[in-house]
């Protein structure tokens, strides 16, 4: 089936009480493991690509300095890619927009092809981010596509997100925006932070996403509430990268329980990125160790030099500059690009699957009401 709306997905969640994780891919290899894990557990999925994931897939090495046009070009082909593998999957897939960071941001991942967008306003004043959020609702609702907005400061950084300390949402504040910008879906913050280095033994604060869903479900309004920031940071992979030589330091994610305790509270997606970056990047180390004649390969040589090079590092995008047309596009020119992209995905699936596991998505698939965007632009003129 053609990519689906976020909603249908937020609202099978919701009556069936679980979380969706929500993965964030930047190569073609990614998003064919990500949507090949979910097949194996009949999971839904979303997959997320991020405004500077779209700078780079858009063919720019310096992704935080991508334009417009550049991230136009990388939506549609991360849209491109999501599309391969997930239009003729069993299982329904969305493509959601990561942080869109404006309006013309949102339209250009629309244009690509994504089914879904988050609008971050998180930083405006309550009124203007209102402003700016329902703005976007009336774009993206007119064509079906689902909205998610943010409320309150989540602390750490993520690309060219970043905020020094956390405000904690607001649930009188959170109420009147999901009232007046009718978002689908909105990102709250209430103790997770962004980035590898959230601090040991980070709790979370139920009673905000609580004291939201008590309110909504009184005033009958449907919003399903969005955990960014919520990589597990697994330990024993930040481990083994630093066995493989490799310099993290400080790495620690929210404990799995936490998140799956703040499930029942009404958390009904969960956006991992880190746990992804760390797992490939110990597993592209990994080969290069196992099979030293690869260091010196004409094709994926230059991936084991910037590893080498940059020891505290654990974003794929700065490791994959040397093979950048099999991230844009999945062309494979030889065996050991094959060998290393098949390492990238084993990454991926091992990151993803626990999760799916973990937040219970497993098995849900046929539980998700079939409904298409143009479904959806009748249910909101409604
Ligand atoms: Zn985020």
């Amino acid at each position: 089936m053609p990519l689906v709306p976020l909603r249908p997905l937020m609202e099978a969640a919701e009556k069936y009480n679980y979380a969706q994780g929500a993965f964030n891919v930047n190569a073609v290899a990614q998003a064919k493991a990500v949507i090949e894990m979910h097949e194996t557990f009949r999971s839904p999925a979303i997959l997320q690509g991020a405004d500077l994931a779209n700078a780079f897939m858009g063919g720019r090495v310096d992704f935080a300095n991508g334009t417009l046009e550049d991230k136009k070009k990388g939506a549609r082909n991360i849209a491109n890619a999501v599309k391969k593998y997930g239009e003729h999957s069993p299982i329904p897939v969305v493509l959601h927009l990561d942080h869109g960071k404006n309006f013309d941001s949102c339209v250009a991942a629309i244009e690509g092809g994504y089914t879904s967008v988050m609008i971050d306003g998180s930083s405006l004043p309550l009124e203007q981010n209102i402003e700016l959020t329902r703005e976007v609702v009336k774009y993206a609702h007119a064509r079906g596509v689902s909205v998610e907005g943010e409320l309150g400061v989540l602390g750490g950084q993520e690309d060219h997100v970043f905020a020094a300390t956390s405000t904690y949402t607001n649930p009188l504040d959170a109420v009147e925006f999901i009232q007046k910008t009718e978002v689908d879906a909105l990102a709250i913050s209430y103790g997770t932070q962004h980035g590898a280095n959230k601090g040991k033994d980070a709790k979370l604060r139920r009673e905000i996403p609580i004291a939201i869903k008590e309110c909504i479900n009184r005033l009958g309004i449907f919003c399903a509430l969005v955990s960014h920031g919520s990589s597990t940071v697994p330990q024993y992979i930040v481990q083994e990268i630093n066995g493989l030589g490799g310099d993290i330091q400080n790495a620690y994610g929210i404990n799995v329980d936490e998140l799956i305790a703040a499930i029942p509270c009404g958390i009904r997606k969960i956006n991992v990125d880190t746990d992804i970056r760390l797992a490939v990047t110990r597993n592209m180390k990994e080969l290069f160790a196992q099979q030293p004649a690869l260091q010196k390969s004409p094709s994926i040589g230059g991936v084991y030099a910037l590893l080498e090079e940059k020891k505290s590092a654990f974003d794929p995008r700065v490791f994959f500059p040397p093979i950048m047309d099999t991230v844009l596009t999945g062309n494979v020119p030889d065996d050991d690009v094959a060998l290393l992209m098949s390492r990238v995905e084993a990454g991926v699936k091992e990151a993803v699957g626990s999760l799916i596991v973990n937040f219970g998505s497993y098995g849900r698939a046929p539980l998700v009401e079939q409904k298409s965007l143009e479904d959806m632009i009748d249910f909101y003129k409604k």
